[in-house]
């Protein structure tokens, strides 16, 4: 007999996912607000108060940038801005997102080194100051934080002091794991970092959160080949929040409105409670898919990313038909491997919106649910128990 299901036609119920995650209920309100001409007043006050608001959430120094497109595109302007003729770059490989950054990378180098481990682990320090001690001409070093795919995170901390010892500048992907994984741009002394509203903040996807430090908007400026009037030109941007500059072009007026409805939000609920949460439903999803009767992806608990949970299928299972199944039948959204891991491993997304305490009971209900419907074995009553007894851990 046919299960009730949930229709295809209709959103899902839970989006959750590795992002776009699902926005909250104050971004969705916010982005139904009248489209302000960009150069009205009302429109310029709006926009300084988000960019003061998301200096206030980086916690820096130096005004953040909000670059028009999508993440992708902020992390190409990166690459493009950055790294000069005359730079080494040496590139960290932990996964999907770190090999994609050194065809960036290379496209504007002199020459691109890399670092490549296997994608359930993240590159040690000791690894970068090896290659920095072969290396002494290395100029940059780029780094994903959260390779979003595998759920695994690269220890910035330690990274971050072995390139600021050695004089370099860090580009950091920090688009999966900034407010939900703790960020710290002064301490890390990053060059660029490069984040997002529609991962671990409940906004949109549509614009890239740029935080530039000192060192590297010197370079910038001093990169002959750096874009201007150009999508990828952060130097156009620069204090375009300021009264009487022009923006170079129009800013996405609704992801604005939408920004600065999360941003407020982030603040108000304050950065350790959303990182509390996040690590809470990051250890419900753990407990969860272990006690249903999962392998997780990354076996050192080290690495384990507190915005995303990576779960191996079991043998003959393709993850394609568990998130198909999950999302036919119980109107849940679940993301899935990219690349060799395709079919293979399926991720739980516990970020912005979908990090709520039942967020990961959801998931590891509905995997669960999918799974028996495929003729594998899941233990759900398990799963769930785990799961919440985690929460309350
Ligand atoms: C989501 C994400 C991006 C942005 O990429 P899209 O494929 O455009 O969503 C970049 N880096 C990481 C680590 C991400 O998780």
């Amino acid at each position: 007999m046919e299960q009730p299901g949930y229709p295809a036609s209709a959103d899902p119920a839970f989006n959750l996912t590795g992002g776009p995650a699902g926005a909250t209920a104050a971004t969705l309100a916010a982005l139904g607000r009248p489209i302000l001409h960009h150069l009205d007043p009302a429109f310029g006050a709006l926009y300084q108060r988000t960019v003061q608001l998301l200096q206030q959430a980086f916690g820096t120094r130096e005004s953040p940038v909000i670059l028009p497109g999508e993440a992708v595109v902020g992390l190409e302007a990166a690459a493009a801005s950055l790294i000069g003729p005359e730079d080494v770059v040496l590139n960290l490989v932990s996964g999907i997102y770190g090999r994609g950054y050194g065809a960036w990378a290379r496209r504007y180098a002199r020459e691109v080194v890399e670092v490549e481990v296997p994608y359930d682990s993240s590159v040690p320090a000791t690894s970068v100051a090896d290659a920095m001690r072969a290396r002494p001409d290395i100029t940059v070093v780029s780094v994903v934080h959260c390779e979003t795919p595998t759920g695994t995170v690269s220890d910035l901390d330690a990274i971050s002091a072995v390139v600021a010892e050695h004089g370099a500048l860090l580009i950091v992907d920090a688009v999966s794991s900034f407010g939900g994984i703790r960020c710290d741009f002064t301490a890390w002394q990053a060059g660029l970092v490069v984040t997002a509203p529609q991962k671990c903040l409940g906004g949109t996807p549509g614009l890239s959160l740029l935080h530039v430090s000192e060192a590297a908007w010197a370079h910038m400026t001093a990169n002959p080949a750096a874009p201007r009037g150009s999508a990828l030109s952060i130097l156009d941007w620069r204090d375009a929040h300021l009264a009487g500059r022009p923006f170079p072009f129009t800013p996405p007026v609704t992801d604005v409105y939408g920004l600065h409805a999360c941003l407020e939000q982030y603040l108000s609920e304050g950065a350790d409670a959303v990182l509390r949460r996040h690590r809470a439903a990051a250890r419900a999803a753990r407990a969860g898919a272990e006690a249903l009767g999962l392998t997780l992806w990354a076996r050192d608990p080290l690495v384990r990313s507190d915005t995303v949970t990576a779960v191996r299928m079991p043998d003959g299972i393709d993850e394609r038909e568990v998130r198909s199944r999950a999302r036919k039948d119980s109107g849940v959204m679940l993301s899935g491997g990219q690349g060799d891991l395709a079919r293979i491993v399926l991720q739980i997304g516990h970020m912005g919106t979908g990090a709520y305490p039942l967020g990961p009971v959801i998931a590891v209900t509905a995997i669960s649910r999918a799974l028996r419907s495929l003729g594998a074995r899941a233990d759900i009553g398990a799963g769930v128990e785990a799961a919440v007894a985690a929460l309350d851990a």
